[in-house]
């Protein structure tokens, strides 16, 4: 089975092909490792970082960016997403706080991206 793919682990955008033959995986047209690695999850078990922003509450600006620790399974990107919709954080909050620990059981934690004080 040949699937394509294109890596986004940085800016060329390279275009992968990955074949899957007898349980083996290849990767090519990557320009680099981290393309053949992407690539190999990708296929295997795709994951992504969660960034977004959370509302705040009692702060300088209305909502806290955040970002995740780790990547999380792509399947639960949107039920993740969902869940830090509906929060609400307490200024002040400090750059890499965790906003949210485990988020839904896939281990990750989620930080504040940077600091946010409290309104006098
Ligand atoms: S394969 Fe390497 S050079 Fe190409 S997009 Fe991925 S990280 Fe960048």
């Amino acid at each position: 089975m040949t699937k394509e793919y294109t890596c986004i682990v940085c800016p060329q955008s390279c275009s992968l092909t990955v074949t899957e033959e007898k349980g083996e995986i290849t990767v090519s047209g990557n320009k680099c490792k981290r393309g053949a690695e992407y690539g190999r999850n990708e296929h295997v078990a795709p994951k992504r970082m969660i960034t977004t922003t959370v509302a705040l509450k009692n702060g300088t600006i209305r909502t806290i960016p955040v970002i995740s620790s780790d990547s999380v399974p792509k399947e639960k990107l949107f039920a993740c997403l969902e869940y830090l919709y509906g929060l609400e954080v307490e200024a002040p909050v400090a750059l890499h706080d965790v906003i949210v620990d485990d988020i839904l059981g896939t281990g990750v934690s989620v930080l504040a991206a940077r600091d946010a004080e409290r309104a006098e």
